[in-house]
């Protein structure tokens, strides 16, 4: 049922363009993913509205577009190097390879094949530590090679900006700063779709407060970001959970670390994390490059290093559980209908507009008029290349939520019909009014 699920979301982002298979037509890379014309989209409208939460609306936090390939000494600091990697092992049977962590446990060393379901002896397979960083030679020539890394994730661009940002913005304690970009781990998983990718992206906030105040704001982004996706994505709460880490499950710089998680198509599983690192990064920083990362309190003559809190959220994953959340099916005169009941601003068009009558010019010239105007606007979609219930199937699977008929009335009364999404009810209103409707439906 669940695997039901998954694959029909699957395919509807496939038929619609919303995701491809990364390099496709060559055979595809595995974990590797595209987004199509209206996957660019919704992934957009996903991120400007967290820019314009925190970066737009907040005095608070600051934005940076830092750069992905990183020198190697950030991760000799950060501990990437070292410690970001996985225990991995192979099948006997069918050699796949796997994270032994993500295998089902049989007995003590005994695991068994998710692949081929064959049982993996670990005293006889010894898992090997891979690391998961993307490695390149940043060198123009092969045979000096000067290797720098894709970042593994967003935070580090923020942490070794931290004193060009203090220096030059002269912020006081607490504030922010907030980060939308690419990440690359170079995972190992099976069809999870675009839930584990090893090219995804990021939407990372390092929130630097004074240490005495580091577990009250770390509350505060715990319950901000939970309602950040019921508020501003509509996203359904039975679907959302806490869950805090037990203290043996926390990375090597966390003092503490709750997961937001969501309930998948193939069940519960991290969308966000929100972590007290506490001033692991800005220390290790420090000492490897030398610098200063200490802030110094006017007002008390104090000089110390800030504690952080980081909400850190995947865009990937955030996409995944707006479209899972969003995909509806119903019984509709004895067939399915397929509909993505996308919190209005989400989608891609907030309107299409459609011609009764393809054939008749007066008809699509009046159509387009009305098209064009609400474009200036608002995001939209003109279509003519369908019957009626044909072209509203589409704008459904899609998740348009208004769909406006222009037809042979409209010519003479200066109305036409408008198509709830959800609700399906149509109702006449007058051309001069659309905008407005469609103002208040996407508000
Ligand atoms: P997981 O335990 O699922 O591997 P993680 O704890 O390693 O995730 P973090 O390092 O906390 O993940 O990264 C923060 C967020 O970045 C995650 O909550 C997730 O939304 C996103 N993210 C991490 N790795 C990936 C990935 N490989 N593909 C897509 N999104 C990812």
């Amino acid at each position: 049922m669940a695997e039901d699920r998954l694959s029909k979301i699957v395919s509807l982002c496939r038929r619609r363009s919303f995701v491809f298979g990364g390099s496709e037509i060559y055979g595809g890379l595995s974990s590797i993913w595209d987004y199509g014309p209206l996957g660019a989209r919704l992934k957009k409208r996903i991120k400007d509205i967290w820019w314009d939460t925190y970066v737009e609306k907040k005095e608070d936090i600051l934005g940076l577009d830092s750069s992905i390939i990183m020198h190697e000494d950030v991760f000799k600091a950060s501990g990437h190097l070292e410690g970001f990697t996985d225990s991995l092992v192979d099948c006997p049977k069918c050699k796949k390879r796997f994270r032994i962590d993500k295998l089902e446990k049989i007995s003590e060393n005994l695991y068994r094949c998710v692949e081929c379901s064959s049982e993996i002896d670990s005293n006889k397979h010894k898992p090997r530590k891979f690391n998961l960083m993307l490695k390149t030679n940043v060198s123009a020539t092969e045979d000096e090679p000067n290797y720098g890394y894709l970042r593994p994730e967003t935070a580090q661009g923020i942490f070794t900006n931290f004193i060009n940002v203090l220096n030059s913005t002269h912020k006081k304690l607490p504030f922010g700063i907030a980060q939308i970009g690419k990440a690359f781990r170079n995972e190992v998983t099976t069809g999870s779709f675009i839930f584990r990718m090893k090219e995804f992206e990021q939407m990372e906030i390092e929130y630097f407060v004074k240490p005495e105040e580091a577990a009250r704001a770390y509350e505060y982004w715990v319950k901000e970001r939970f309602d950040f996706y019921t508020s501003k994505l509509g996203i359904r709460k039975e679907n959302l959970r806490l869950r805090e880490h037990e203290k043996d499950e926390l990375a090597h710089y966390a003092k503490s670390c709750t997961d937001i998680e969501y309930n998948f198509p193939f069940g519960w599983s991290e969308l966000e994390g929100i972590a007290n690192r506490g001033n692991f990064d800005l220390t290790e920083h420090g000492r490897v490059s030398k610098k200063d990362h200490s802030y110094f309190n006017e007002a008390t003559k104090e000089k110390f290093i800030p504690y952080v809190i980081e909400p850190s959220a995947g865009v990937d994953r955030t996409f995944f559980a707006v479209i899972s959340d969003a995909y509806h099916e119903e019984e509709v005169n004895g067939k399915t209908r397929v509909v993505l009941k996308l919190k209005p601003n989400l989608a891609a068009n907030y309107a299409a507009i459609f011609p009764l009558l393809k054939n008749k010019p007066e008809l699509v010239e009046l159509a387009k008029k009305i098209f064009y105007d609400i474009k200036v606007k608002f995001p939209a979609t003109y279509d003519d290349t369908g019957a009626i219930g044909k072209l509203y199937r589409r704008q459904d699977e899609i998740g348009t939520p208004l769909c406006i008929t222009v037809d042979v009335e409209s010519l003479t009364d200066n109305k036409v019909t408008i198509r709830d999404r959800d609700t399906m009810q149509q109702e006449r209103i007058s051309i001069e009014k659309i905008l407005e409707y469609i103002e208040a439906k996407v508000k």
